[in-house]
């Protein structure tokens, strides 16, 4: 079953279904195929515009859909964006961490917003003098113990 879209010599657009091509044919050279609003036996196919645009439609929504990123991207581009903004606003007292944020803590020095690492155990620690502290997972190389 195909249906084409069709039009009479009167501009009336209907639709048409038909078993194949040769059945519409066959009723439009047999005068079966008529007008349903004048009666008119001058019907046509409506050349393929509809189809034209859809395919032009199409190509735009596929080259817009390209320059959209992914949300995969967004989130590595937040990524790195997070770690700019530790690497530039924290200083990095590397494994001194723990003990640099508890004399933060106590006044001992400076007030300031520091990086570095800390077993879990010192983070515990951290936690349980009422530091502070957010643990943040950034993949290194793993070292050998
Ligand atoms: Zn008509």
């Amino acid at each position: 079953m195909i249906i084409f879209d069709l039009v009479c010599e009167y501009d009336h657009s209907f639709e048409g279904w038909f078993k194949n091509n040769d059945e519409f044919k066959s009723q439009q050279s047999s005068g079966l195929l008529t007008c349903p609003v004048c009666d008119s036996e001058n019907v046509v196919k409506v050349p393929s515009a509809t189809n034209i645009n859809l395919g032009k439609q199409k190509e735009t929504i596929e080259t817009t859909n390209k320059k959209h990123i992914s949300p995969q991207q967004q989130q590595i581009a937040l990524a790195q964006q997070v770690s700019q903004f530790i690497a530039k606003n924290f200083d990095d007292v590397g494994e001194k961490f723990s003990e640099t944020a508890k004399k933060i803590h106590y006044g001992e020095e400076a007030e300031r917003n520091i990086r570095g690492t800390a077993t879990e155990e010192q983070t515990k620690e951290l936690i349980e003098e009422g530091i502070e502290v957010l643990p943040i997972a950034i993949k290194k190389d793993s070292k050998p113990n």
